[in-house]
């Protein structure tokens, strides 16, 4: 049976990882949380990071937001730091800093869904649950030739059910075989079948259709947005702001920026209104382009000088020498404009 096969070849072939030498609960939701929409490669090396900045869950929920954000710097996707953070209070306040060992109390966590729930109760608690992540719906649709459509989020609940019955005496190793078998064999291009340990039980194999599965419809298109952006400056100092609740990237520190106001003139008035400052004419230095996950920004970058150093006092501004910018929790995409080498 399939089952069986797979998890011999998970044990003898697993990849080192550094999250895979223990079954410490924080340390399986650490790199769970990392993993997602992260390369491995990426992951482990902020998992490193983290793992020496905050050992415990307890040093994560004494942190501020901002230490970890900071930390999280270049990783993306910032929901993922707010609930590592907000999870990391509740299971110190609420636990005793012990994760619960059972999948329904984990599902209650902040930021934890019903894969990373089900990777930790059986990784690290050896709970009968599956794990359904991309990995897993790829690999499944193919071995079982099923054409349900991975992009529905129905198609998770239903693997999840099918899988169940099948979950052997170590759930984590089954779960974690299968995630390996598609992050490393059952690849989305060019599946290595004649590498493939369950080739033989594979239906989509056995059809040469390994490539019709999974069936998956496609994205709708990003939304391409232009943003006019400021570096403004006064005495040497650049203006950012800390973005608000709700907003794209908030709680992150950023350059002033107003979206589809690429025209100097507009964006000077908007940004003197914003900031409630004069504005000396603007200066087009560059543009860049970045992708967050439905949205495009082509960012049109300005450098304006501010002739007083008034500014508001909601949203949080600060006026920062270059060198204390890099002290601060910055996105990408301020990271990217920055790197272009504006001069003043
Ligand atoms: Fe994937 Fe090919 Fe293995 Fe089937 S035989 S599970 S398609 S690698």
């Amino acid at each position: 049976m399939w089952v069986e096969t797979l998890c011999q070849w998970f044990k003898e072939n697993q990849r080192d990882l550094p999250w895979r030498r223990d079954r410490i609960p924080y340390h399986i939701w650490l790199s769970e949380i990392m993993l997602q929409q992260t390369q491995v490669a990426t992951a482990i090396d902020y998992y490193h990071r983290f793992i020496g900045v905050f050992p415990t869950v307890e040093a994560l929920a004494k942190a501020t937001e901002d230490d970890v954000l900071r930390l999280w710097q270049g990783l993306g996707y910032y929901t993922r730091a707010r609930n590592l953070k907000r999870c990391a209070d509740v299971v110190w306040q609420q636990y005793d800093g012990i994760f619960p060992n059972q999948y329904q109390d984990l599902l209650k966590l902040p930021g934890i869904g019903p894969y990373t729930a089900g990777a930790i109760a059986s990784i690290a608690f050896n709970r009968r649950v599956p794990a359904v992540d991309g990995n897993v719906l790829r690999v499944f649709s193919r071995l079982d030739a099923r054409s349900d459509d991975i992009a529905n989020p129905k198609t998770a609940k239903q693997f999840h059910a099918a899988l169940l019955p099948l979950i052997p005496e170590e759930p984590g190793v089954f779960n974690q075989a299968l995630m390996e078998l598609g992050a490393t064999v059952c690849t989305p291009q060019n599946p290595k079948c004649n590498q493939c340990p369950v080739s033989k039980y594979c239906k989509a194999h056995a059809e040469g259709m390994e490539m019709q599965y999974p069936v998956k419809t496609k994205k709708t298109k990003q939304k391409q947005m232009p943003i006019g952006m400021g570096i403004i400056y006064h005495k040497g100092k650049l203006l950012c702001f800390k973005q608000v609740e709700g907003r794209l990237l908030h709680g992150l520190w950023s350059l002033p920026f107003a979206a589809d106001l690429v025209d100097e003139r507009m964006l000077r008035n908007q940004l003197a209104e914003d900031f409630q400052l004069d504005l000396t004419e603007g200066r087009f230095v560059g543009q860049v382009r970045h992708v967050f996950t439905h949205l495009i920004w082509d960012v049109h970058i300005f450098v304006f000088e501010a002739r007083n150093a008034h500014a508001i006092d909601f949203p949080e501004v600060r006026w920062c020498s270059s060198d204390e910018l890099e002290t601060l929790a910055l996105p990408t995409v301020i990271k990217k404009v920055l790197s272009k080498g504006i001069k003043l």
